[in-house]
Protein backbone atom coordinates (compact mmCIF):
# COMPACT_ATOMS: atom_id res chain seq x y z
CA UNK A 1 0.00 0.00 0.00
CA UNK A 2 1.17 3.43 -0.99
CA UNK A 3 2.40 5.42 2.51
CA UNK A 4 0.03 8.38 3.53
CA UNK A 5 1.44 11.64 3.00
CA UNK A 6 2.19 12.32 6.85
CA UNK A 7 4.41 9.26 6.23
CA UNK A 8 6.24 10.50 3.53
CA UNK A 9 7.08 13.24 5.65
CA UNK A 10 8.33 10.97 8.46
CA UNK A 11 10.48 8.97 6.00
CA UNK A 12 11.66 12.35 4.62
CA UNK A 13 9.87 11.36 1.53
CA UNK A 14 8.43 15.11 1.64
CA UNK A 15 10.16 17.74 3.10
CA UNK A 16 8.70 19.56 6.10
CA UNK A 17 9.71 22.46 8.37
CA UNK A 18 10.30 19.54 11.42
CA UNK A 19 10.77 21.16 15.17
CA UNK A 20 10.96 18.71 17.40
CA UNK A 21 11.35 14.82 17.21
CA UNK A 22 11.64 11.52 19.57
CA UNK A 23 11.72 8.17 18.71
CA UNK A 24 7.99 7.86 18.57
CA UNK A 25 7.04 11.54 17.63
CA UNK A 26 7.27 13.97 14.44
CA UNK A 27 6.26 18.00 14.99
CA UNK A 28 6.58 19.85 12.01
CA UNK A 29 4.72 23.71 10.69
CA UNK A 30 2.16 23.05 9.14
CA UNK A 31 2.34 23.94 5.58
CA UNK A 32 -0.96 26.46 5.34
CA UNK A 33 -0.36 28.06 8.86
CA UNK A 34 -3.83 29.13 10.28
CA UNK A 35 -2.36 31.21 13.11
CA UNK A 36 1.42 32.89 13.29
CA UNK A 37 2.45 29.65 14.36
CA UNK A 38 0.81 26.18 13.22
CA UNK A 39 2.80 22.82 13.85
CA UNK A 40 1.04 19.74 13.94
CA UNK A 41 2.20 16.34 16.01
CA UNK A 42 2.32 13.10 14.74
CA UNK A 43 2.85 9.56 16.40
CA UNK A 44 5.42 8.07 13.63
CA UNK A 45 3.08 4.90 13.61
CA UNK A 46 0.73 5.26 11.47
CA UNK A 47 -3.25 5.46 12.91
CA UNK A 48 -6.21 7.43 10.69
CA UNK A 49 -7.67 9.27 13.35
CA UNK A 50 -8.58 9.44 17.04
CA UNK A 51 -11.62 7.83 16.30
CA UNK A 52 -9.54 4.32 15.53
CA UNK A 53 -6.94 5.14 17.71
CA UNK A 54 -6.16 1.37 19.55
CA UNK A 55 -7.66 1.91 23.33
CA UNK A 56 -4.18 -0.06 24.57
CA UNK A 57 -2.19 3.11 22.92
CA UNK A 58 -2.02 5.21 26.06
CA UNK A 59 1.26 6.05 26.47
CA UNK A 60 1.97 6.54 22.95
CA UNK A 61 -0.74 9.06 22.94
CA UNK A 62 0.72 10.82 25.88
CA UNK A 63 3.69 11.01 23.96
CA UNK A 64 2.05 12.85 20.89
CA UNK A 65 0.72 15.49 23.67
CA UNK A 66 4.02 15.29 25.49
CA UNK A 67 6.32 16.44 22.18
CA UNK A 68 3.51 18.79 21.31
CA UNK A 69 3.96 20.63 24.67
CA UNK A 70 7.58 20.39 24.23
CA UNK A 71 7.56 21.84 20.77
CA UNK A 72 5.36 24.93 21.74
CA UNK A 73 8.04 25.87 24.48
CA UNK A 74 10.45 25.59 21.82
CA UNK A 75 9.02 27.68 18.83
CA UNK A 76 8.52 29.99 22.03
CA UNK A 77 4.48 29.57 22.74
CA UNK A 78 4.31 28.27 26.78
CA UNK A 79 4.23 31.98 27.88
CA UNK A 80 1.80 33.24 25.69
CA UNK A 81 -0.38 30.15 25.47
CA UNK A 82 -2.41 28.16 22.18
CA UNK A 83 -4.44 25.39 21.60
CA UNK A 84 -4.60 22.13 20.69
CA UNK A 85 -6.84 20.85 17.94
CA UNK A 86 -7.00 17.18 17.00
CA UNK A 87 -9.82 17.17 13.45
CA UNK A 88 -11.74 14.01 13.36
CA UNK A 89 -13.51 12.74 10.41
CA UNK A 90 -16.31 14.71 7.80
CA UNK A 91 -17.76 17.03 10.31
CA UNK A 92 -14.42 18.36 11.92
CA UNK A 93 -12.86 19.37 8.46
CA UNK A 94 -10.16 16.43 8.46
CA UNK A 95 -8.21 16.31 5.44
CA UNK A 96 -5.50 14.00 6.06
CA UNK A 97 -5.82 10.53 7.51
CA UNK A 98 -2.76 10.37 10.21
CA UNK A 99 -3.89 11.39 13.54
CA UNK A 100 -2.39 14.69 14.25
CA UNK A 101 -2.93 17.41 16.81
CA UNK A 102 -2.59 21.22 15.69
CA UNK A 103 -0.60 23.27 17.91
CA UNK A 104 -1.64 26.85 17.02
CA UNK A 105 -0.60 29.77 18.90
CA UNK A 106 0.63 33.76 18.09
CA UNK A 107 -2.45 35.20 18.08
CA UNK A 108 -6.00 35.36 20.12
CA UNK A 109 -7.97 32.50 19.42
CA UNK A 110 -11.82 32.53 19.32
CA UNK A 111 -14.29 30.76 21.66
CA UNK A 112 -16.25 28.45 20.48
CA UNK A 113 -14.20 28.01 17.49
CA UNK A 114 -16.12 28.11 14.03
P1 LIG B 1 -6.65 18.34 9.05
O1 LIG B 1 -7.40 19.24 8.11
O2 LIG B 1 -6.66 16.90 8.57
O3 LIG B 1 -7.05 18.47 10.49
O4 LIG B 1 -5.16 18.84 9.02
C1 LIG B 1 -4.25 18.51 8.02
C2 LIG B 1 -3.23 19.61 7.98
O5 LIG B 1 -2.13 19.16 7.20
C3 LIG B 1 -3.73 20.91 7.33
O6 LIG B 1 -3.67 21.96 8.28
C4 LIG B 1 -2.80 21.10 6.15
O7 LIG B 1 -2.46 22.45 5.92
C5 LIG B 1 -1.58 20.26 6.52
N1 LIG B 1 -0.85 19.75 5.39
C6 LIG B 1 -1.38 19.18 4.27
N2 LIG B 1 -0.40 18.82 3.43
C7 LIG B 1 0.77 19.15 4.03
C8 LIG B 1 2.15 19.00 3.64
O8 LIG B 1 2.48 18.48 2.58
N3 LIG B 1 3.08 19.46 4.52
C9 LIG B 1 2.74 20.04 5.73
N4 LIG B 1 3.75 20.45 6.51
N5 LIG B 1 1.46 20.17 6.11
C10 LIG B 1 0.49 19.74 5.28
Amino acid sequence: MENSLFEKIISREISADIVWESEDVLVFRDIAPQAPTHLLAIPKRHFERIAEFPDQETELLGKVLIGAKKAAANVGLAQTGYRLVINNGLDAGETVPHLHVHILGGRKMQWPPG
